[in-house]
């Protein structure tokens, strides 16, 4: 209500001669207020339930009500009514009590005079309002905080937690009053709590109220059953009359970064045979390639390519010729190191590079490959798919410029193994020929 219109005065008042008392000394504000007395609890709460009303003057002796429980039954009715007390006393321990009970002020019958009364009734209004605004304040601050999906921790300067918010439970799998008082490096993996006094006092000192805390080193969390997670965490620090508090809003990004290694895995590697596709075998075979020159390691690269394929294809169907492709990767991965790396660079044809591996070894590897392929026919079905393979085998100069000046000469030992006859092994020395 705006401050022009007059105030809804309830007196709640059983002596006649008392209520006639307070309505004689607010004759002179009639034009700025209306005043209706009821003379007990009961009829009190009935005018309540229909009718709107700024202020309660509340005598707590009534015929069907006493004492602080007046003052309870008026709140029921009116939980957004201001409330003053109409006692009998001159008695301030009474009167704290009262307003500690929630009312805004209390009134001394027959010690207060109109000019008196007026004032208390504007300021237990105002007084009302700004609590109200208050509560209603802390109310919005609260659902926000139990409301957000990220989990919100604040702690004080000696990283002791005062406040933990269901998303936090949630998160970590504690109750807050589990944590609260307790140091926030429980909430750490234990080889990283170390740090953490460190990098609080550093962002102490800084002059940024608030910051994202990197996730590279990545950031890692804990929860109650010890398991770890990684975190997204935004810090913010707040000076108070009481200290200074850190809040750390965070965030479990665990399904995020399972779906940035699936999306890895799924632009690394070839769908069907589940080895390196083309192009992340090229990019880690050449980072390779940089690492051995480097160190001056000796690395083989074998090209193969499955003979006669498109006959499996066309006698035993498409479908048959995937499996062939299948099994024939399966048996490369089985067959070699787990440092060795296996891609496919298109249709039938692989590659594989073996670091820490001379010329000489990556023949012998190729041979055992070139021999294991050949005596593993493979179930499609439809039949049995028996199929061999070429092999080119080129060894990593500290002269090639690429990865792609060593495939060159793998490619063209492999062409040189078709030409001769396919199922075989050769090798590539010279620079330029066939
Ligand atoms: P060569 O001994 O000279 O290597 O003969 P080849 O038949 O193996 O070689 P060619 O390049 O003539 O044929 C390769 C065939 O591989 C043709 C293509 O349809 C087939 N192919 C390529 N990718 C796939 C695939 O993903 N699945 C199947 N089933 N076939 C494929
Ligand atoms: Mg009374
Ligand atoms: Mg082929």
């Amino acid at each position: 209500m705006n401050r022009a219109s007059p105030l809804s005065i309830l007196l709640v008042e059983d002596d006649p001669a008392d209520a006639r008392l307070v309505d004689l000394e607010l004759r002179p504000y009639w034009e700025r207020c209306r005043l209706r007395r009821c003379a007990s609890m009961a009829e009190a709460q009935a005018w309540l339930k229909e009718n709107a009303c700024d202020v309660v003057l509340l005598d707590l002796s009534l015929p069907d009500s006493f004492g602080f429980d007046t003052i309870r039954k008026i709140h029921e009715a009116a939980p957004d009514i201001a409330v003053i007390v109409l006692t009998g006393f001159d008695d301030e321990d009474f009167a704290m009590r009262a307003v500690e009970a929630g009312t805004q002020d209390y009134l001394v019958k027959g010690n207060a005079d109109g000019a008196l009364m007026w004032r208390s009734i504007q300021h237990a209004v105002a007084r009302k309002r700004m609590e109200e605004e208050l509560r209603l304040a802390k109310q919005r601050l609260q659902a926000i905080i139990d409301l957000a999906h990220d989990a919100i921790i604040v702690m004080d300067e000696d990283s002791r937690m005062t406040l933990f918010n269901p998303a936090a439970e949630r998160t970590f799998g504690y109750r807050a009053e589990e944590v609260l008082g307790r140091p926030v490096e429980m909430l750490m993996p234990e080889r990283l709590r170390g740090m953490h006094a460190d990098m609080v006092r550093g962002f102490g000192q800084a002059s940024d109220p608030a910051r994202m805390m990197g996730n590279r080193p990545e950031l890692l969390a804990r929860r109650s059953d010890g398991t770890e997670f990684p975190a997204e965490v935004a810090i913010s620090k707040v000076d108070h009359p009481g200290g200074r508090l850190f809040t750390a809003v965070l965030r479990d990004i665990s399904e995020r970064k399972r779906t940035e290694e699936e999306l890895r895995r799924l632009a690394t590697t070839d769908p069907l045979t589940g080895v390196a596709n083309r192009r992340h075998f090229l990019e880690a075979a050449a980072v390779e390639l940089q690492r051995l020159r480097r160190y001056h390691r000796p690395a083989a690269l074998l090209m193969l390519d499955i003979d006669f394929f498109k006959v499996i294809n066309d006698g035993l169907g498409h479908a048959a010729g995937d499996l062939v492709l299948v099994a024939f990767a399966l048996i490369c991965r089985d067959s070699l190191r787990s440092a060795d790396l296996i891609g496919r660079l298109g249709g039938e044809e692989f590659a594989v590079l073996l670091p820490e591996t001379e010329m000489q070894g990556g023949v012998e590897v190729a041979e055992r490959l070139r021999q294991r392929l050949a005596d593993s026919p493979v179930d499609v079905g439809s039949g049995v798919a028996r199929f061999t393979v070429s092999i080119g085998v080129a060894e990593c100069r500290p002269t090639d410029e690429s990865i792609e000046a060593t495939l060159m000469r793998a490619d063209r030992a492999l062409y040189d193994a078709k030409r001769s006859g396919r199922n075989r092994v050769r090798v590539g020395t010279e620079e330029a020929t066939g």
